[in-house]
């Protein structure tokens, strides 16, 4: 395992709730213990060193079966660095749900649909296409498999839920996708028609929508124990879009979360002040997954400063680049030249930040956490 000392706790306990955030400033991944050894894993990426995918290998260390103990796993969006490896765990966690997103992107789809207009096989050494492998995955031999096809993850749809509480799991737990909105499905859907003109019909105006508006958001519930993963999810400025259709449904019938995956890598496109007035308990502990790819560079000084005025701690998979960009004096900058030296951005990193609750009784109004940081991960306030 790449980062020292993660695996010496062991695995949780049966009734303990376990979060696992890991980035590495291009590449998102989550873990979830339900309890009772069932476990959850949120989009991936790859490990640098081995190139396989840090959920496998997390799970491995902790002497997890992917195959029996992976219940759930989320393709939130397919951006690279969501999805790397997302095939490999989906073969090997074969008796998991697997969930993506109802809406596709228009590029999304006609990927899809070229690679079966083809049925061009993928040819060794070629980049591997996720989403292609996955659908082809599902569409052969589903006689072997537990889920014959994979879920479809839209707004208020339940993906999980344990309808009898146990010893392990007291308060029972109920996860929720919160998107795409049925706008951002119609509006693929519009897209997908537009594509295909039947002889002398006019081409209809279909709204595109990006990958993140259609990405799934989630809420993951234990009675009142709640905790809101953000994914990539921005605003579009359109109330059935994107954030503000999630806020305009009727979430805010839900509990409020405790913990939130900050949207977007901490971006203010992913802000919205309606997220932490009506989804969050006030103060919560917010974790965020530094992003950096050439130029671009998140989160912001202003959003990080912005989040952790409405957050008891808040928490990064690497430091940020934008928290500490100095310009280097002349001569150190000629001596970093000369001598070749390759500098890697902050963010940039491997890190992750695991909560533990303590052990969960069915009498636990609220939960304490215990928080470990791995390798990049800091705490910035
Ligand atoms: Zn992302």
């Amino acid at each position: 395992m790449p980062l020292s000392g993660i695996e010496k706790q062991g695995a949780p306990l049966n009734n303990q709730i376990e979060l696992c955030i890991f980035g590495k400033g291009f590449g998102e991944c989550i873990t979830i213990h339900l309890g009772n050894n069932q476990w959850v894993i949120i989009d991936s990426f790859l490990n640098f060193a081995t190139k396989r995918p840090i959920a496998l290998e997390y799970l491995e260390s902790l002497s997890v079966d992917a195959s029996r103990n992976v219940c759930l796993v989320v393709a939130t969006h397919w951006h690279d660095d969501h999805i790397r490896g997302i095939y490999e765990i989906v073969k090997k966690a074969d008796n998991a749900r697997f969930v993506c997103s109802q809406a596709l992107t228009n590029c999304e789809f006609q990927k899809f649909v070229k690679r079966h207009q083809t049925n061009l096989m993928t040819s060794v050494g070629s980049k591997v296409d996720e989403i292609n492998n996955i659908f082809e995955f599902f569409l052969s031999k589903p006689e072997n498999r537990k889920y014959k096809n994979p879920c479809m993850a839209s707004e208020g749809k339940i993906l999980f839920e344990l309808l009898e509480p146990n010893n392990s799991i007291p308060l029972g737990c109920k996860i929720l996708s919160l998107s795409p909105s049925d706008a951002d499905v119609f509006n693929f859907m519009k897209n997908i028609a537009n594509m295909m003109p039947e002889n002398n019909t006019p081409k209809r105006s279909a709204k595109r929508i990006s990958e993140n508006q259609a990405s799934v958001v989630m809420h993951v519930g234990y009675g009142n124990i709640c905790l809101l993963l953000g994914s990539d999810m921005e605003n579009n400025h359109d109330i059935d879009s994107g954030w503000d259709a999630i806020i305009n449904s009727d979430v805010f019938s839900l509990q409020k979360s405790v913990i939130y995956k900050v949207p977007h890598h901490g971006s203010v496109t992913g802000h919205n002040d309606r997220i932490w007035e009506g989804l969050l308990l006030e103060s919560p502990l917010s974790v965020v997954t530094p992003f950096v790819n050439g130029r671009v560079q998140l989160p912001t000084k202003d959003q990080i400063n912005s989040i952790m005025s409405k957050s008891l701690n808040l928490l990064a998979t690497g430091l940020p680049s934008n928290v500490r960009n100095k310009k280097r004096d002349a001569s150190v900058e000629k001596e970093i030249k000369s001598a070749n030296i390759k500098l890697k951005p902050l963010g940039a990193g491997l890190g992750a930040i695991r909560l533990r609750s303590m052990p969960l009784t069915e009498a636990r109004e609220e939960c304490h956490w215990c928080v470990e940081l791995f390798g990049s991960a800091v705490h910035l306030a």
